[in-house]
């Protein structure tokens, strides 16, 4: 194969532009000697809070921890239930099963890949504390609706919005919609730092104040502990990065929102749609930022399009192989798993094909090319039995 290759992503070009004023912002923190609680970091609080529409923003070491200290922040441990989508990333429940408490599994949307309003109305019950909506591929899951379902119930929304910065629901900027917003930095988010950092968002002062207490060692004033917290920081190297970082955001979505029209516009000029199936449309009042452009590939064929794609040195990924109801570690764990149809299909269909900020016209031609031929192929290949076949947990 002698034509370049085209990853999935790839930070070090995404970041070149950036070369200098990266490394005069790191050169500040090399100079200040403030490496933890330095300027920046304050800085950056200030502008996730007003990129998330929330009043606060509390910065912490990587987004596991902002959903681990949301639901400590809110005193969730044994005998209380959180109802989380079991297609996602291992940390929106992880944090659930270190405090104790029971993981309830809830459903998607086959269409949307996000968490079902349906599912989580039958999952709801006496010692429902939480549901973690997650704004999964950096598309807007239904807060709105949950939140009608749940009423006057005391039951606080946390938005895992680890994918999604700068996305909209219902004209308001995700993390700012529910009792709390979860950010990650991690590397291969839309706005991602050289290492690990999160961001919790929030309207509310006096959870605001606890998350921060929490993420500290519950030590207020200091050597003085009022509750056990952990230790969660981010670092000021961290929030220089992110801040030079965050003046591109807007322009990068943008680009990731262009990437995703063309792709919708290729497949359908090309008549794709024999064997793929694309991702819809915004609602109105949404915006997507894409973090992901993920199509379905029924019928069994999804790997051999990966295959078929990594022939041509085009890269792809499959987000998620295993749902987290199938994962080992919850094997025996307290987790409620009722029927999910929809997660187990997406889980053995879906596959994201290249959509970053960096991806050029040309290349991404060669992607749509790939795929529909694969697309045509299909027809005349027999159904293969792959697809996902795990094991169910509880
Ligand atoms: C990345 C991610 C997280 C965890 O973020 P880290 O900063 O890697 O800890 C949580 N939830 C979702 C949906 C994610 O994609």
């Amino acid at each position: 194969m002698n034509r370049p290759t085209i990853p999935l992503l790839d930070v070090v070009q995404e970041n070149a532009p950036l070369r200098e004023e990266l490394l005069e912002a790191l050169t500040r923190v090399v100079d200040s000697g403030r490496f933890l609680h330095g300027e920046d970091v304050r800085a950056l609080e200030g502008e996730i809070a007003q990129v998330a529409g929330a009043r606060h923003a509390v910065s912490c070491a990587s987004g596991s921890d902002a959903l681990l200290l949301s639901l400590m922040a809110l005193g969730i441990g044994p005998g209380d239930e959180v109802i989380v989508p079991s297609f996602t990333f291992f940390a929106t429940a992880s944090c659930v099963a270190r405090l104790g408490a029971r993981i309830v599994f809830a459903d998607i949307d086959p269409t949307t890949f996000q968490i079902d309003p349906a599912s989580v109305a039958r999952l709801l019950g006496p010692r429902t504390r939480a549901v973690i909506p997650v704004h999964l591929f950096g598309r807007p899951a239904p807060v709105d609706e949950l939140q009608r379902l749940i009423g006057e119930r005391s039951i606080a929304v946390i938005e895992d919005a680890a994918q999604s910065i700068g996305a909209v629901h219902g004209g308001r900027p995700v993390g700012g919609i529910g009792a709390v917003g979860c950010f990650s930095f991690y590397p291969t988010k839309n706005l991602g730092g050289m290492g690990d950092g999160g961001m919790l968002t929030t309207s509310d002062e006096s959870l605001a104040e606890r998350l921060r207490l929490l993420a500290a060692h519950g030590m207020k004033p200091r050597y003085y502990h009022s509750v056990v917290g952990i230790n969660s920081r981010l670092d000021s190297f961290q929030a220089a990065v992110l801040r030079v970082k965050l003046h591109h955001l807007a322009s990068w979505n943008e680009a990731r929102r262009e990437r995703a029209q063309r792709y919708l516009a290729w497949f359908a000029e090309a008549g794709a749609g024999e064997s793929i199936v694309l991702p819809h449309a915004d609602a109105p009042g949404d915006l997507s930022v894409w973090n992901q452009f993920t199509i379905r590939v029924p019928g069994g064929r999804r790997d051999a399009l990966k295959a078929h794609l990594a022939e041509q040195g085009i890269g792809s990924e499959v987000y998620y192989p295993v749902p987290l109801h199938c994962q080992e570690c919850f094997r025996d764990a307290d987790v409620v798993v009722p029927a999910l149809p929809a997660t187990e299909a997406a889980a053995g269909e879906v596959l994201s094909l290249p959509v970053s900020p960096c991806l050029t016209e040309s290349d991404q031609r060669r992607v749509v090319d790939a795929v529909v031929e694969f697309d045509r192929g299909a027809a005349s290949r027999p159904a293969a039995t792959g697809g996902f076949r795990g094991r169910r947990a509880g």
